[in-house]
C-alpha cells in the first residue's frame, strides 16, 4: 500500500530528540515504511537524510513524500508494528551545524552583498551555496570574503536564539522574511538573532553560538553565479587542525616559523633555480668544451650522456654564433636518444632533412630540428652525411 496519513515529524519540535517511540502505519512493496511519527529527517532542502536504527534495522534512505516520512531499512517491518527509532546523532549533529552555518553566511552575504542564495548543498566534505550577486559579479574580492566571514562568525560568537516555528497567515504576511515561502500552508520559520529569517523546515540548534566556527574554503564563478564554499563547526575544527598540521610541517622542512614560512619557501625556490641555473652552465661549457675539441671542418657532432635537452639547445645558440657552424647534438632522451641539429646562418643543409635522412623521428625547420634517434648510430650518420656537404 502507498497511501498513509502524514507523519508527525519529531524533530520540528525538538530538533535535539535522539531517541523516540513509533507504529508502523504502512509498508511499500519496496519495504519502505511509513511511520505515525518520526525524529528521522528526510532528504530535502539540501539537507541530506539522518541514519540510525528502527528496532535495531540500520535506516538507510529517509524520503518524505505528500508529508508522508518514508523509511529504507535493512529489516522487513509489519504494518502496526511498534518501534523503537534512534538516531546516528554525530551525523545529525552535523548537519545541524553545515545547515545553520549556512543560513549564517546566506544572511550575512545577503545584507552585505545583496546576494541572493539559489542554491545549496550539504556535502559529505564540505557544503557550498550559490548566489545570484547584483550586477551580475560572480566572485567576492578576499576582502570581502574576510569582512563576510568576520560576520557570521561575530553572529555566531554573540549565541542568539534560533527559532523555529509556525506562524498564522496573518503572522506570516508580516514577518520581514530574507525569502518568501514557496509553499502556501504550513509554512515553518526559522529566525536566527535579528539578522536571519526565512521559511526552513530544516533541523537546526537552538543557539547560534552552537553552530561553532565558520570557515570559506572558495568563492568562484559557476555557471553564472558566484558559489561559496565552507566549512562549519566540527568540520572548521578539522579544517583548522589539518591546516595548522601542514603549515608546521612546511615550517619545520624549511627552519623557519610558521609565519615565515611563505617567505622561506620564495627564498628556497630562488636558490634552487640560481643553483640550476649555475650547474647547467657549468654543464654547457662541458659540452661546449668537448664539441669544440672534435669540431671536424664546420661540423660539431657528439653524443652528451649528461645533457638534456636544454643544455643542447644552450650549446647550439652559443656554437651556432659562428655562421658556418653546423651543430648536431644527442643526449639521453625518454626511451630512445634525443637529437638537435642546428647550423649558423650560413651553414650547409636543411637540419629537418638531415634529422629524417639519418632515420630520427621529429622535425623543425631548415636552421633548427629536434626530435629523436633509433639509436645511437643515428647520430654518427648525420655526421658523416654533414661533413661530406
Ligand atoms: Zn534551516
Amino acid at each position: 500500500m502507498n497511501g498513509a496519513a502524514e507523519t508527525d515529524r519529531l524533530y520540528y519540535d525538538n530538533a535535539y530528540l535522539r531517541a523516540f517511540e513509533a507504529r508502523v502505519i504502512a509498508v511499500r512493496e519496496d519495504g519502505r515504511i511509513a511511520l505515525d511519527r518520526s525524529a528521522f529527517y528526510p532528504t530535502s532542502g539540501g539537507q541530506p537524510f539522518d541514519t540510525g536504527t528502527l528496532n535495531g534495522a540500520r535506516v538507510t534512505g529517509v524520503e518524505v513524500e505528500n508529508g508522508v516520512v518514508w523509511h529504507e531499512t535493512d529489516a522487513a517491518f509489519q504494518a502496526g508494528e511498534a518501534v523503537h527509532g534512534e538516531i546516528d546523532w554525530p551525523r545529525r549533529w552535523d548537519h545541524m551545524q553545515q545547515h545553520a552555518g549556512d543560513h549564517m553566511l546566506a544572511g550575512a552575504a545577503w545584507k552585505l552583498f545583496g546576494g541572493v542564495t539559489i542554491g545549496l548543498h550539504l556535502g559529505r566534505e564540505n557544503s557550498t551555496i550559490d548566489m545570484d550577486l547584483p550586477g551580475g559579479r560572480t566572485h567576492l574580492t578576499d576582502e570581502e570574503i574576510n569582512t563576510l566571514e568576520t560576520l557570521v562568525n561575530q553572529r555566531v560568537q554573540r549565541d542568539d536564539p534560533i527559532r523555529c516555528w509556525f506562524p498564522d497567515p496573518g503572522e506570516l504576511a508580516i514577518l520581514p522574511l530574507r525569502k518568501r515561502p514557496t509553499v502556501d500552508s504550513h509554512v515553518r520559520i526559522v529566525a536566527m538573532g535579528d539578522y536571519e529569517m526565512v521559511p526552513c523546515g530544516g533541523t537546526h540548534p537552538s543557539s547560534t553560538g552552537q553552530i561553532g566556527p565558520i570557515k570559506i574554503l572558495s568563492c568562484a564563478p559557476s555557471r553564472g553565479k558566484m558559489r561559496l564554499c565552507f566549512v562549519a563547526g566540527m568540520r572548521a575544527v578539522q579544517y583548522f587542525q589539518q591546516t595548522a598540521a601542514c603549515a608546521e610541517r612546511t615550517a619545520a622542512a624549511l627552519s623557519s616559523g610558521v609565519t615565515e614560512a611563505p617567505e622561506a619557501l620564495l627564498r628556497e625556490r630562488e636558490a634552487h633555480m640560481a643553483r640550476q641555473k649555475e650547474a647547467s652552465q657549468r654543464l654547457t661549457q662541458a659540452a661546449l668544451e668537448i664539441l669544440r675539441l672534435q669540431k671536424k671542418g664546420s661540423v660539431y657532432a657528439a653524443h652528451l650522456p649528461f645533457a638534456d635537452r636544454d643544455i643542447l639547445l644552450s650549446a647550439a645558440q652559443e656554437l651556432t654564433k659562428d655562421p658556418s657552424a653546423v651543430v648536431l647534438l644527442s643526449c639521453p632522451g625518454k626511451n630512445s636518444p634525443a637529437l638537435l641539429f642546428a647550423k649558423g646562418a650560413e651553414g650547409s643543409g636543411d637540419m629537418a632533412a638531415l634529422l629524417r635522412a639519418c632515420g630520427g623521428k621529429g622535425g623543425g625547420r631548415p636552421d633548427l630540428a629536434q626530435g629523436s634517434a633509433p639509436d645511437g648510430e643515428a647520430l654518427k650518420k648525420a655526421a658523416e652525411m654533414a661533413e661530406k656537404q
